[in-house]
């Protein structure tokens, strides 16, 4: 029987059906460590890609508020045009020019806060480097200049303060004018040290600080003069690059996470592993296992049903699992009720020592030695195929019996014999005499005989008996066996025959042990003919092998106990009914000498009609039989 620690080894069976995706699962540690790889490569390009962007941004910026102060610039240029048209027009300009002995009348303009959309309020006053200046020529009428009247526009650091109040510029963008290596701001002039401020976005050092610039020119009435949108390098790279690590640090955390997660799966894959590799190992025991093993849960439902369950019974998983037991094992409420159940494995005492039940499955009785252990998930049994250990054991009490009425007969035959010649000797005949002792020799020899048979089974079963294997002369062997088995008979109504071929080889084995055999068969064909009939022993070769046979026209044997009457005590009639003795070893014996000397034997009969035993033993040499 199974021990109880292979049982508690199959207490944690995967349910049929089940599936588990171990792969995945092992893979998932391993895959969030990859990704964590590209992950951080991913993280650092976009950084670079987001820092690149905020530095566009900043050009963008940049643009726009140039759009707007050019705009405002312009506003104001075309109030200078309008001024200076306006003056051109005014009588005391035009007096003024032509009587008062001036060639020209110089106007400032300045922007002021009451006037924010640019217009301006002439002033005289002498023209700067740094302005935008609108000339109108008096011309005579040979197309001389006459007269002018200037309109101009300082480009200083208050035209610069007033059109920075005038867009909206952030915190950060200023506006200036550069011209010749000089960039007038705000609050003061600064000396560009290296690169100049053009149409496209650029880095400029002016006054000791990087800036990032754009600008445009402000046309030929400005003397060559830009006005130039700045804003700090320092100010620009600091907000690139807290981008960067905006994104870079988004993608470290979510690296972290990865690998946090990946740590903390770990233990529970490696945990589930284990309990897999467990169930799997517990899976293979009793897959292998030589005990049928099943569980039967709490509902009484068949939750596993192993392979030597199947083998033993014929009953498939498929046809048993999730059933219920009562339903689906023949009997099981009846042999359920007898089985020892332990509630702890290894808890084995008389009690729940294995108990041997009958189990009727198609017809087949089956014996089933069976114990249960109870589980937390119901009941786990294992049981072991006793049927073969159960018929012998009948059969072995049939010997018994069988045994006591073959030694009682003879003995009481001997013991009469004896005592009538020793106590009536002188009053018997001489005939009479010899008739008794006949019958003490005939009884003695079939006690002898029956002793031996029972020695001879002894040896078989602990392959103790010593079988040759030499050529011998089978021919002589059957003629022997005829001779000596005609001289046994009593009545005549039997005859034996022999039939032999022309030429036999010799055949390979032991000549004393086929002798017995053939004498066995000989002797049941005319023990089992108890209205006597033809005997015909033959021997023939074959393709390697030469077939005895013992021909009958006996009882004979029915089909289905052809095979059996060949197992130890068997006998088709063991109660001795049909008044025929024997010990049921006879043909017990013929099998196992004809198997140890590499033959096989076996019967053909037509119940009623007789029977042919036959047996083949290998030939010694091979020989070309001719037809
Ligand atoms: P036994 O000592 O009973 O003859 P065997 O082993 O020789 O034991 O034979 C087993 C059984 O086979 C016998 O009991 C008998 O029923 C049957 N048997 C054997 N030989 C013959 C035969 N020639 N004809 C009919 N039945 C036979």
């Amino acid at each position: 029987m199974m021990s109880h620690a292979a049982l508690t080894s199959a207490s944690a069976p995967p349910r049929r059906g089940m599936s588990t995706r171990p792969g995945r699962v092992r893979l998932l540690p391993i895959a969030l460590l990859l990704l964590a790889v590209p992950l951080a490569v991913a993280a650092w390009g976009l950084g670079g890609y987001s820092a690149q962007r905020e530095r566009n941004n900043a050009d963008t910026r940049l643009i726009d508020s140039l759009n707007s102060a050019g705009g405002v610039y312009r506003d104001v240029l075309s109030n200078v045009d309008s001024t200076a048209t306006r003056l051109s027009g005014d009588r005391r300009v035009q007096h003024e020019l032509f009587h008062g002995g001036h060639r020209a009348v110089v106007w400032r303009m300045r922007v002021n806060k009451r006037h924010p959309n640019g217009r301006v309020r002439p002033r005289r006053g002498p023209i700067p480097a740094a302005a935008a200046v609108r000339r109108i020529d008096f011309l005579s009428t040979k197309g001389r200049t006459i007269g002018q009247v200037v309109v101009f526009l300082p480009l200083d650091h208050q035209f610069v303060r007033w059109l920075a109040q005038q867009v909206d510029l952030g915190s950060h963008r200023q506006l200036g004018f550069a011209r010749g290596g000089r960039l007038v701001g705000a609050e003061r002039t600064l000396r560009i040290e290296s690169g100049a401020p053009g149409g496209r976005a650029g880095d400029i050092r002016a006054g000791g600080t990087g800036y990032r610039t754009v600008s445009e020119g402000l046309g030929s009435g400005a003397n060559r003069t830009r006005l130039a949108a700045l804003e700090p390098s320092s100010y620009i790279d600091s907000k690139a690059s807290l981008a960067r690590w905006r994104v870079i640090g988004l993608g470290l955390a979510v690296i972290v996470a990865l690998l946090a997660m990946a740590y903390a799966v770990s233990p529970s894959i490696a945990r589930s592993r284990v309990s897999r590799q467990e169930r799997e190992r517990a899976e293979r025991v009793l897959a292998h296992v030589g005990d049928g093993v099943f569980l039967v849960d709490h509902d009484g439902v068949i939750r596993l049903w192993n392979a030597a369950a199947e083998a033993i019974t014929g009953l498939r998983p498929d046809a048993i699992c999730d059933r219920e037991a009562a339903e689906a094992i023949p009997g099981w409420p009846a042999v359920a009720a007898r089985i020892p159940v332990a509630r702890r494995p290894g808890e084995i005492d008389d009690e729940s020592s294995a108990e041997t039940v009958p189990l009727e499955i198609e017809g087949r009785e089956i014996w089933l030695s069976i114990a249960g252990v109870t589980l937390p998930d119901g009941i786990v049994y294992a049981f072991r195929d006793v049927t073969r250990e159960r018929r012998l054991e009948e059969l072995r009490a049939q010997f018994v019996a069988t045994i006591s009425h073959e030694l009682r007969t003879p003995l009481a035959s001997l013991h009469g014999a004896a005592m009538t010649l020793l106590e009536r000797e002188h009053e018997l005949t001489a005939q009479t005499r010899q008739d008794l002792l006949d019958m003490i020799g005939a009884q003695s020899k079939r006690l002898a005989d029956l002793v031996e048979e029972i020695l001879l089974t002894g040896q078989l079963d602990s392959g103790s008996l010593w079988v040759v294997t030499e050529p011998f002369d089978a021919e002589e062997l059957v003629w022997t066996v005829a001779a000596t088995a005609r001289l046994r008979m009593s009545d005549d109504t039997t005859t034996i025959a022999v039939s032999i071929p022309a030429v036999l080889p010799k055949v390979a084995g032991d000549a004393e042990r086929t002798r017995q055999v053939l004498t066995n068969l000989v002797d049941n064909a005319i023990k089992y003919s108890p209205h006597g009939g033809a005997i015909e022993l033959g021997v023939e070769a074959g393709d390697g092998y030469a077939r005895f046979t013992v021909r009958d026209e006996g009882l004979g044997i029915p089909l289905g106990e052809q095979k059996r009457i060949f197992e130890k005590f068997y006998r088709l009639d063991p109660d001795h009914r049909r008044g025929i003795g024997g010990s049921g070893l006879g043909l017990y014996i013929s099998r196992e000498l004809v198997r140890s000397m590499h033959g096989r034997i076996w019967v053909d009969s037509d119940p009623g009609k007789g029977a042919i035993f036959m047996f083949e033993l290998p030939l010694a040499e091979r020989v070309i039989v001719p037809a």
